[in-house]
């Protein structure tokens, strides 16, 4: 082969690698983007019903009804619900899950993969004078990890179906996840789990804990043989039954689908300093732990698809 033509060849191979390559990772930068945006002042920190709620709201449609593969299981990928507000006693009305579905492979049943999307909005300010609660750890890295995981199914279809639901009214009594399994759009019993992500982006002893395992120990054996990712450790624990706030059996979406009988897992951080305050903000959160963890979820998320089929 001539020398040009051979030079040409070595080139397209090395950028057919890279793309290959690159369909089996996650986007981090573009992770980074969905966190940034999402916990920007000009979303306002994404109660329910607010204008910032509803900004949140059309950029989850936009990136998720972007993708191959996916459809709607509710009128325009929107599953609307309402719910009395346990502080006023008044009806909310019209909160909004988002829901996209990637169907499976090779098998009908599911994995819920869930993420709320509001925070706590605008409130007291801090000595700063800052009163707009961004919610960047909590929860808009649990938001920006399903986006980018769902464009990563998107091009590597899974063997079970997965929905990936963005989830509204968390913050007021895991409201979406309440009705999201109330108004299931198939029989609970098809979902194999429901791996719900909650505080993902920082943490000074670069740890993120999966709960759950205590209930599904079938499910701990398979992780236990994810390869580590460098930058994050995951840890079991927080799931053992009468250690108070140390259980986060409840703590946040998933305590909706164990209170059904569903399967789960809750991958989340510890609470730290800035927790429910105005500077839980994109610049407090530790950008390589947070790669690393989402990276260590998909590696998790594609041992369960994989070895649970073969098991079920
Ligand atoms: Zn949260």
């Amino acid at each position: 082969m001539p020398f040009l033509q051979r030079k040409l060849l070595t080139i397209i191979l090395v950028l057919a690698s890279f793309v290959g390559l690159n369909a089996q990772e996650i986007d981090g930068s573009k992770l980074l983007r969905h966190l940034e945006y999402l916990s920007s002042d000009a979303l306002e920190g994404r109660k329910p019903l607010s204008k910032g709620s509803s900004m949140a709201q059309k950029y989850i449609l936009k990136e998720l009804t972007s993708l191959d593969l996916v459809e709607p299981l509710y009128p325009g990928f929107i599953q609307k619900f309402s719910f009395e507000d346990r502080r006023s006693k008044k009806m909310v009305v019209d909160a909004s899950n988002i829901v996209a579905f990637i169907p499976g492979a090779a098998s009908k049943k599911v994995i819920v993969v869930t993420a709320h999307y509001d925070h706590v909005g605008i409130g007291r300010p801090d000595a700063t004078g800052d009163s707009i609660y961004n919610g960047a750890d909590d929860n808009a890295s649990g938001t920006a990890a399903m986006l980018v995981l769902a464009e990563y199914f998107s091009k590597n279809r899974p063997q079970h179906g997965m929905l990936f639901v963005g989830l509204d009214a968390e913050e007021m009594g895991l409201q979406g996840a309440k009705a999201l399994v109330n108004d299931f759009p198939y029989p609970l019993e098809q979902i194999l789990l429901n791996v719900n992500m909650d505080m993902l982006s920082r943490s000074d002893a670069k740890e993120v804990y999966v709960s759950g395992t205590h209930y599904y120990p079938q499910f701990k054996s398979i992780l236990e043989k994810v390869p580590g990712e460098a930058g994050t450790t995951l840890r079991f624990g927080h799931d053992i039954p009468g250690t108070g706030a140390e259980d986060w059996t409840r703590s946040s979406d998933h305590g909706a689908f164990f209170e059904k009988k569903v399967p789960h897992l809750y991958f989340g951080v510890e609470d730290h300093v800035d927790y429910h305050r105005p500077s839980d903000s994109f610049a407090g959160i530790h950008p390589e732990f947070y790669k690393a963890t989402v990276k260590l979820i998909l590696q998790s998320l594609l041992a369960l698809d994989k070895s649970l089929l073969v098991n079920q």
